[in-house]
C-alpha cells in the first residue's frame, strides 16, 4: 500500500517520485510504500494551509479548543489501534507504546487550555492617559519534522498547540515510521470543528525537509531528531528567515551514588537504558558508577544481573523487555561501535548482546561495556540502541565534571539518598530534565521539554506554555483615547 498525503482536507495520491519501504522491525516484511514527496507536494500542502489560516485564525480560542477537545476524544475512542500501529511501525513494545500515546493526548490535553494560554498582558497608565497591552497572535503556517523514535507522541507534541493557537499545519513525519501519523491525521479529518487545510500531511524524507525551509510560505518550523539534522533545520530556518525550535540529540548519564537504594534504583535504571531499545532521547545511556571498588563491583555485578533478566522480542510480545531496533541499519552502527570500542581495548564488555538478531536483523540484547576513557566513543556520541557504558569515578564532583563535559544536555538523573547530593546534581547539572531517584524524567506536557546544549537549537521548547509561545506572535499597542 503506497501511502497519500493529506492535503486541503483530502487524501492525495503521490506519483511520479521515489518510494521507500516501510519494513515492520520485528519480521522485515514490507507493510507499506512511503513517497518520497517534494518541493511541489510541500508548496501544495502549504497553498492549502495558507488559504485555511485566514478563517481559522478567526475562530474564537474557547471553539478552538473545543476542536481541540474534539482530537482528543477521536484519538482515545481508537488508542488501541493507534498504540497497535506505533509498535508494529516504529518496534517499541506495547506497553512502552501505550505510554507514547498517553504522552501524546496529555500534550492535547495541555493545549486544550489554550484561552487561558493565550491571555495577553496589560499595563495601565505608562503616560497619563496612555495604556499597554501585549496579544498574542498566530504566526501562520507551521511546519513540523518529526523522527521516527515517538512516531505518535512527537506530532502530538506539535499538532494541538499549533492549532490551538489559530495556525494551520503541515506534517512531515518519519519516512522511517509514518503511519502513526496517518492515523492521528485520519482522526483528525473525521472531526468536524477542524476545517480542511488546517492540518496537512505530506510524506518525505531529505527532499521534502529542504522544500519546507525553502518555502516562503511556511513562517515556523518545529523539529525534532538527531543534533547534525537539527542544525541543518535550524540554519536553514534562520536563512530563509523563519522561527525555529529544532530538538536535537543526548547522551544521558545516570548517576548513582554509593548510598543509592539498588533495588530501587535498578528497575529504573533498566527500563531507562533498554526501554525502546535505547532509542529515546531520555534514555539513560551511561551509568555514572560513584564509590571505591568495592561500589563498584557490587553495581557491575548487579547491573549485568538485571540486564541479563531482560526478554528480547517482538513489541507485540507482552513479555518483551527490549524489542527490536528501527531497522538493521541501525542495529548494525551500535553493534561495529560496540565491536570497534571492544576490539581496541577502549571498553570492557561485561555484557554482550551481540546473538541473534532475528528475523529482521534488528535485534541486539542489552549491552553493557565499561569503559576506563570518559571521553571515549561509547561514552560521548549518541548510538541510540540497547548499550549501557559504565563510567566509574570516586566522587560527585567527578561525575558533575564528567556529565557537564557532554556536548548534549538533555536529561539525567541521580539515585541516592542523600538530599545535599540531590541538591547539588540539580543545582549544578548541565541538563535540562533531570530526575531525582527517577529513571527517565520526561516532563509532563504542562512543563516544557527543556534540552540545554546541543540538544536544541534555538530557545522555546516543545509543550507547555513555551509551545504557546513558539506558535504565537507578540504584539504591543499602546493606545491614548
Ligand atoms: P533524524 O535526524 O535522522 O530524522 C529526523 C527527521 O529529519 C526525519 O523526519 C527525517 O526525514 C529528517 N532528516 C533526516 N536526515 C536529514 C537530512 N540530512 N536533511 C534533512 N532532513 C533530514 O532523526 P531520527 O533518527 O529519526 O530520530 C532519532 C533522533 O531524534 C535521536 O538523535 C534522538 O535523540 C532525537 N530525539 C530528540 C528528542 C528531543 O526532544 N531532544 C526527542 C526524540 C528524539
Amino acid at each position: 500500500m503506497r501511502l497519500r498525503n493529506y492535503v486541503g482536507g483530502g487524501w492525495r495520491s503521490v506519483e511520479g517520485v521515489k518510494a521507500l519501504d516501510d519494513v515492520d522491525p520485528a519480521t522485515g516484511e514490507v507493510v507499506a510504500e512511503v513517497p518520497l514527496s517534494g518541493a511541489g507536494e510541500v508548496r501544495s500542502a502549504v497553498e492549502a494551509a495558507r488559504a485555511a489560516q485566514r478563517a481559522w485564525r478567526d475562530v474564537p480560542p474557547q471553539r478552538r479548543a473545543r476542536a481541540v477537545l474534539a482530537l482528543r476524544e477521536g484519538l482515545l475512542s481508537r488508542r488501541e489501534e493507534l498504540v497497535a500501529l506505533v509498535s508494529a511501525d516504529m518496534g517499541k513494545a506495547l506497553a512502552d507504546a501505550d505510554g507514547e500515546v498517553g504522552r501524546g493526548i496529555e500534550s492535547v490535553e495541555s493545549a486544550a487550555a489554550i484561552p487561558h494560554l493565550l491571555k495577553g498582558e496589560t499595563l495601565e497608565g505608562v503616560a497619563e492617559g496612555v495604556d499597554v497591552e501585549l496579544v498574542r497572535q498566530p504566526v501562520g503556517v507551521v511546519a513540523a519534522i518529526t523522527p521516527f523514535n515517538f512516531p505518535a507522541m512527537i506530532p502530538l507534541w506539535f499538532l494541538p498547540y499549533a492549532i490551538a493557537c489559530g495556525n494551520a499545519f503541515v506534517l512531515k513525519p518519519s519516512e522511517q515510521d509514518p503511519r502513526p501519523a496517518g492515523l492521528i491525521v485520519e482522526i483528525v479529518d473525521s472531526i468536524e470543528e477542524i476545517p480542511p487545510g488546517v492540518v496537512n500531511l505530506v510524506h518525505g524524507g531529505r527532499e521534502a525537509v529542504t522544500a519546507i525551509l525553502e518555502d516562503p510560505g511556511i513562517d515556523a518550523i518545529s523539529f525534532v531528531g538527531r543534533a547534525e539534522t537539527a542544525r541543518i533545520v535550524a540554519e536553514g530556518a534562520v536563512r530563509t528567515g523563519k522561527r525555529v525550535q529544532a530538538l536535537g540529540g543526548a547522551k544521558n548519564s545516570l548517576v548513582v551514588m554509593p548510598d543509592a537504594d539498588l533495588g530501587e534504583a535498578m528497575p529504573a535504571i533498566m527500563g531507562s537504558a533498554f526501554g525502546a531499545a535505547g532509542q529515546r532521547c531520555l534514555a539513560g545511556s551511561v551509568c555514572v558508577v560513584v564509590g571505591d571498588a568495592e561500589r563498584r563491583a557490587e553495581m557491575r555485578e548487579a547491573l549485568v544481573a538485571a540486564a541479563s533478566a531482560l526478554t528480547v522480542g517482538p513489541g507485540d510480545d507482552p513479555a518483551t523487555d527490549v524489542c527490536p531496533m528501527v531497522s538493521a541499519a541501525a542495529r548494525d552502527k551500535v553493534a561495529d561501535a560496540i565491536e570497534s570500542a571492544a576490539g581496541s581495548g577502549d571498553a570492557e564488555l561485561l555484557l554482550d548482546g551481540r546473538r541473534d538478531s532475528g528475523p529482521a536483523g534488528t535485534l541486539l540484547g542489552p549491552t553493557i561495556a565499561a569503559v576506563s576513557d570518559p571521553e571515549s566513543e561509547l561514552a560521548r556520541d549518541e548510538l541510540f540502541g540497547p548499550l549501557l557504558t559504565v563510567v566509574e569515578v570516586p566522587d560527585l564532583d567527578t561525575a558533575l565534571d564528567f556529565l557537564n563535559g557532554s556536548r548534549y544536555g538533555n536529561a539525567g538523573a541521580i539515585f541516592t539518598r542523600s538530599g545535599a547530593a540531590a541538591r547539588r546534581y540539580r543545582y549544578e547539572a548541565e541538563a535540562g530534565m533531570l530526575g531525582v531517584n527517577v529513571g527517565v524524567p520526561a516532563p509532563v506536557a504542562w512543563f516544557p521539554f527543556s534540552g540545554w546544549k546541543s540538544s536544541i537549537d534555538g530557545d522555546l521548547h516543545a509543550n507547555g506554555t513555551d509551545a504557546v509561545r513558539f506558535y504565537t506572535r507578540a504584539k504591543v499597542i499602546t493606545s491614548r483615547w
